[in-house]
């Protein structure tokens, strides 16, 4: 097993202030694991400190056995066993697809090659392995990139937004192209993203990081249904917000459904967050009912505002695009309260 695992590692640049901070990730091999926050909390600087672009400040990073950084000590990035895609870690211009993955290759002319087509043909580029990078698109780069990466078989493999400079039918192409690639080639990847959908898809692991801390690590549906904390909740999408109190019975009870028990003192004052699919529209005999503003479609679901009767409480609601209300219609609304998320109210909201 050759994981990749950094042990409290921190990192300030010349103003001291920590941008990463005391940040503890294990990757196993064979494993891919997102580490996913917005801009700015440092997901970038992790990634260069483990590629061995950055100085390491404070902590340890392992590969395997190996310690290729510690206080003291860093090992440069071609001795770490690891291969990079970043968003601009460019192709060399002067060479070839073909040349550019054979490049740090062992071996002779003949079989460093070989290679290359091997790992350029998963990738779909085989047609274009004698062409130079300003004649691909891309999409195309960015494969030739991956497939550079990967050729010399790295221990690790380190992603920063790999995806990100691509339209939406090509990522989705090229992102099924590099999950395939990446189990089959058994390494341990980390790979940065701030999209919460990219991490869903890619990940067998996500480390959800904010202000230079990871704050959550689990399995893309735990982090998304079982979120420790409103700012992971907010992040994965926009979410409804229902004011509440615990009562005596350790339930929440709302216009729209009570949720409970849960593990948070009576008294105590709370928001219940649902997603727009834990929201569900019927008839309006029994329960809270509210009016239908704008039906909005998005193909296979649609998003629904509503705004209940007797209150300020507006509500989005996202619903199958086969069964939709009309916009000026009454309904009836209830949440699914197995996936309510219940917070301690913040003072600031
Ligand atoms: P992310 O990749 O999550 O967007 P980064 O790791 O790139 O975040 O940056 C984290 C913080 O460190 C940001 O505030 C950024 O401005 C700062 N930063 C990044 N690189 C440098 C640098 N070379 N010198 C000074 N500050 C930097
Ligand atoms: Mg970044």
């Amino acid at each position: 097993m050759t994981d990749l695992v950094l042990e409290h590692v921190s990192h300030s640049f010349a103003d001291g202030v920590a941008v990463v901070d005391d940040l503890s990730l294990e990757v196993p091999s064979g494993h891919i694991v997102c580490l996913l926050g917005p801009s700015g909390c440092g997901k970038t600087t992790t990634l260069r400190l483990a590629a061995g672009l950055e100085r390491l400040q404070a902590g340890r990073i392992r590969i395997g056995d190996q310690i290729v950084a510690e206080p003291g000590f860093s090992a440069p990035p071609e001795r770490r066993g690891v291969g990079l895609v970043f968003q601009d870690y460019a192709l060399f211009p002067h060479l070839t697809a073909a040349q550019n993955v054979a490049f740090g290759l062992q071996g002779n002319a003949a079989e460093r090659r070989r290679i290359a087509l091997d790992y350029l043909k998963p990738v779909g580029l085989t047609r274009l392995a004698d062409a130079y990078p300003h004649t691909l698109s891309g999409g195309e780069q960015q494969r030739v990139a991956l497939a550079r990466a990967l050729a010399p078989r790295p221990a690790a493999m380190l992603l920063d937004e790999p995806f990100s400079g691509l339209d939406t039918r090509l990522r989705d192409a090229i992102r099924q192209d590099t999950l395939r690639l990446l189990h089959d080639d058994g390494a341990a990847t980390l790979m940065v993203t701030h999209d919460p959908e990219e991490a869903m898809f890619m990940a067998d692991a996500i480390a959800v990081m904010r202000a230079g801390r990871i704050v959550q690590v689990g399995t893309p549906l735990e982090v998304y249904h079982r979120p420790v904390d409103r700012f992971v909740a907010e992040f994965f999408s926009e979410t409804n917000a229902i004011a509440g109190t615990v009562g005596e019975d350790r339930c929440v009870a709302t216009a729209y459904g009570t949720i409970g028990p849960v593990e948070l003192a009576p008294g105590t004052d709370v928001d219940v967050l649902l997603r727009p699919e834990a929201l569900e529209i019927n008839g309006v005999e029994n329960g809270a009912t509210a009016d239908v503003l704008t039906v909005r479609a998005l193909g296979a679901t649609a998003l629904i505002d509503l705004r209940g009767p007797d209150s300020d409480q507006h509500l989005r609601a996202r619903l199958p695009a086969d069964r939709l209300p009309r916009p000026g219609e009454r309904v009836g609304v209830a949440m699914k309260t197995g996936q309510a998320l219940v917070f301690p109210r913040q003072d600031n909201t």
